[in-house]
């Protein structure tokens, strides 16, 4: 295990039973309160996809525009977020789907991504891949390709990456 990566797992903690009994929660709020542990976390992403053609990065509400605002800051391209069914001020395109928890909307705005436009998805953690999936139908509505999935966590039980067929995932930490 590499040094950012024993950081990373110290730094996450485990909340049982929250939002709702029998949901092992992964907080990254210690990890964004740490300079070392964010500026690890931010690295990690980065060297994920630099090698690639992106000119966004997607993120996804909330803790993915945490991670993915850094991400994008560093790699000096474009952030777009994700959002909850809502938020968004302009026209937008949704798309609805299943959590490991309750259902949900995402939308993006629908000038967000251009046609052709190749981007990366930035999210805290990798569940079902509900949402991950979800974001990549809104990006696919605007024209555009997901080219590479990136989280910092992902719950191998729940087999999330198969709602990701065809997208490169790259996941630090595996619970
Ligand atoms: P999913 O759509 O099931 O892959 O859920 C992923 C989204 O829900 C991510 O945005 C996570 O932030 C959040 N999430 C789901 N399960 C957990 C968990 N056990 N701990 C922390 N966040 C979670």
């Amino acid at each position: 295990m590499s040094d950012s990566i024993a950081l990373l797992h110290r730094l996450i903690r485990t909340v049982s039973d929250f939002p709702q009994p029998g949901i092992q929660f992964k907080d990254i709020t210690p990890i964004l309160a740490d300079g070392e542990g964010f500026h690890a976390a931010v690295d990690l992403f980065v060297a994920e996809i630099q090698d690639t053609n992106v000119q966004k990065i997607v993120g996804i509400d909330a803790r993915g525009f945490l991670f993915g605002a850094a991400v994008a800051y560093a790699m000096g391209i474009g952030f777009i977020p994700v959002r909850k069914k809502g938020k968004l001020p302009w026209k937008t395109q949704h798309y609805s789907y299943t959590l490991e928890y309750g259902t949900s909307t995402v939308e993006i705005h629908e000038d967000a991504v251009a046609p052709g436009e190749q981007v990366a998805l930035v999210d805290d953690l990798l569940a079902t891949g509900g949402t991950a999936a979800a974001a990549v139908n809104l990006v696919r509505q605007l024209g555009g390709e997901v080219v590479k999935a990136v989280f910092l966590i992902e719950l191998d039980f729940l087999e999330g990456r198969k709602n990701l067929a065809g997208i490169p995932v790259t996941t630090f930490l595996q619970y």
